[in-house]
């Protein structure tokens, strides 16, 4: 029996027909420790706070738990292929007090029947990685799943080195994923397909139901989801890495933290993922790549949307238009905000591009940017004493003074827009490196702790919106 209370789980996957689950048991791990919990997401999911690792390390399932891994496909780089969960485990759907359902995930824990190759596991760098970016996100407010542990197995796993293996805990209020639905089309069975997206629309588009078209209203607000979640991305310089189908979410959410970093220095070209060789990823590319992505969504669609698959498809690109002028206004609207714009004028767009451009040339840091002009002290920008900068801001500052706002709500407002601080790639490695190498945990729960409102704008924040030591070599993730 364990000993944390407020477990309330509910497996509604399982309703689905057999063929999206099969199921999986979390395996055992030789010593299973704690090293992160995340108290605050446990007391919004009604759990106590007393944890027990051996919940998080997969060796006890919780009470009413009924742990399956999902099925699904994706396209990976460009590639179709099968997939599935091969080192996760869904426990089940935790329902909080608040009556809202989560899914409860642990990653890392052992084999499943979409294992392949693998082995299933995790290694301890990079499930820290994904609990601190996922918290930073969170944080950032931007959707996104939850990391809720981290717990050490006393196992080592095979790498390229012998690592410490680690499994994760997230908590997400779904996996359904655009590769579900790939997955889903893939059975050509058109009552499976309709179980699926009944299912979704019910899960996460209630008010669609009796629309008049619901499969067609659902796919545009898929749309509209992932519209504003890339547009978010855009708008803090967030770089997934690997946007797979698989691994973009129905409900809008970030998920997979593998390849993922914050860009430093403005560039759209930014690439940090090891195995990106093309950049297919590229900052500059999420935009269209979460284009693309739909566009593959709507496809698996077409059998719900119209019997005359001409008509259907027809119906699918009229939504799926919808998508760049939603993007766009998204994030137009963000960085006017982010520039303490409270008005609109058509030249606002020009504007932005400028300063974006001058940033590019100048090698400016992207946060530390608009940090600088928040607090206003352009000294402080790479461009600063450059005349077209010196041009730029009069010309900035002369557009601030056409509108009402007074000066204080639009610091305010750029104070809410434009973070004081980010995951830098420096300050996690660093996190990582001592948990890893010496088992000190403090750097990441410090690290955390500053991440947990990154729009404080406080003292203690000041040390972590310092740039790292310039490096000979750009920085470079794996996954
Ligand atoms: P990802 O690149 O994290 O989106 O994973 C792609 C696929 O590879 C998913 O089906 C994962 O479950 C699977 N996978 C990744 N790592 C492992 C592993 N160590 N063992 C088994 N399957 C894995
Ligand atoms: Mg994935
Ligand atoms: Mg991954």
């Amino acid at each position: 029996m364990d000993t944390q209370k407020g477990w309330n789980l509910q497996q509604s996957y399982t309703k689905l027909p057999d063929a999206f689950y099969t199921k999986a048991n979390p395996s055992e791990v030789e010593k299973p420790e704690l090293v992160l919990f995340n108290e605050v997401l446990a007391d919004e999911l009604g759990l106590s706070a007393k944890p027990d690792p051996a919940i998080f390390g997969g060796n006890v399932v919780p009470e009413g738990a009924e742990p399956i891994a999902q099925a699904y496909a994706g396209h990976q780089f460009g590639q179709f292929t099968m997939l599935g969960d091969g080192r996760a485990v869904l426990l089940g759907e935790q329902v909080t007090p608040e009556g809202e359902r989560y899914d409860i995930q642990l990653k890392g824990s052992g084999r499943t029947p979409f294992s392949r190759g693998g082995d299933g596991r995790a290694t301890l760098g990079p499930m820290l990685r994904e609990y601190i970016i996922s918290e930073a996100m969170h944080g950032l407010g931007i959707p996104t799943n939850r990391s809720l542990a981290v717990v050490t197995s006393g196992e080592y796993v095979q790498r390229e080195d012998l690592l410490p293996g680690a499994v994760l805990t997230r908590v997400a209020s779904s996996h359904l994923r655009i590769g579900t639905f790939q997955y889903a089309a893939g059975l050509q069975d058109y009552d499976k397909l309709k179980a699926l997206a009944d299912y979704t629309i019910e899960r996460h588009a209630p008010e669609l139901v009796d629309f008049e078209q619901p499969y067609l209203s659902f796919f545009e607000k898929v749309i509209e989801r992932q519209a504003y979640l890339i547009a978010q991305w855009q708008l803090v310089g967030f770089i997934h890495g690997v946007m797979n189908t698989d691994n973009m979410t129905i409900s809008g959410e970030t998920i997979d933290y593998g390849p993922c970093a914050f860009m430093d220095t403005y560039n759209p070209k930014t690439v940090f993922s090891s195995i990106d060789r093309q950049g297919r990823y590229a900052y500059m590319n999420q935009p269209p790549i979460g284009a693309w992505n739909l566009a593959r969504f709507a496809e698996t669609l077409l059998p719900l949307f119209h019997e005359d698959q001409e008509k259907a498809v027809e119906m699918a690109q009229e939504a799926h238009a919808k998508y760049e002028k939603s993007y766009h206004s998204y994030w137009l609207k963000g960085m006017r905000s982010k520039l303490g714009m409270t008005t609109e004028e058509a030249q606002d767009q020009p504007l932005i591009e400028d300063l974006l451009e001058m940033m590019e040339k100048n090698e400016a840091d992207y946060t530390n940017t608009f940090r600088a002009l928040t607090l206003g002290r352009p000294n402080e920008t790479a461009m600063y004493g450059k005349p077209a900068f010196t041009n730029w801001y009069k010309q900035w500052q002369a557009r601030l003074e056409r509108q009402e706002s007074s000066e204080a709500d639009v610091r305010e407002l750029m104070k809410r827009t434009n973070p004081s601080i980010i995951p830098r790639n420096h300050r996690v490695e660093e996190a990582l490196d001592a948990a890893v190498e010496e088992g000190d945990f403090s750097v990441a729960k410090q690290l955390l702790a500053v991440l947990a409102d990154p729009y404080a704008y406080s003292e203690d924040q000041e040390v972590y919106a310092e740039l790292p030591e310039p490096s000979a070599q750009p920085y470079r993730t794996f996954c």
